[in-house]
């Protein structure tokens, strides 16, 4: 069901503590932790505790939890001492997905180039 925690699902298993992450910022509703492989001196994902497929599953199942996710994205920029960083939500495999469980990617701490590829 969406919103429960999925048993295959990576980011509800960091959420549980189940499997480590470095935690940067912890909400009642979400989670803010260190990409594992970052594309940036600054990569930090912003998940929701609540499992949805993706950011738009998000937005239709829990609107308020996905506007928790976006105010969390200025309080990591804020922490993370970033003036201007980019925030990509992939969705589907041919967008690079490859963890169904919404999440919001921060990126900064170099210039980022426009269009993005
Ligand atoms: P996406 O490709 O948009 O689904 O983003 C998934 C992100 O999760 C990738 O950037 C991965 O590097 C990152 N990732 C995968 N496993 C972990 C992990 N155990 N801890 C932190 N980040 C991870
Ligand atoms: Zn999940």
């Amino acid at each position: 069901m969406a919103g429960e925690p999925q048993k295959d699902c990576l980011f509800c298993k960091i959420v549980e503590g189940h499997v480590p992450a470095t935690i940067v910022r912890q909400t009642d509703t979400t989670v803010a932790f260190r990409d594992i492989n970052p594309q940036a001196p600054v990569h930090i994902l912003i998940i929701p505790k609540v499992h949805y497929d993706n950011a738009a599953a998000l937005a239709a199942g829990a609107p308020e939890i996905a506007a928790d996710v976006l105010r969390e994205a200025q309080a990591v920029a804020d922490d993370e001492k970033l003036e201007s960083y980019r925030t990509v939500f992939n969705t589907g495999p041919g967008a690079g997905q490859t963890v169904f469980h919404a999440h919001a990617h921060i990126l900064g701490g170099r210039g980022l180039q426009w269009p993005p590829g």
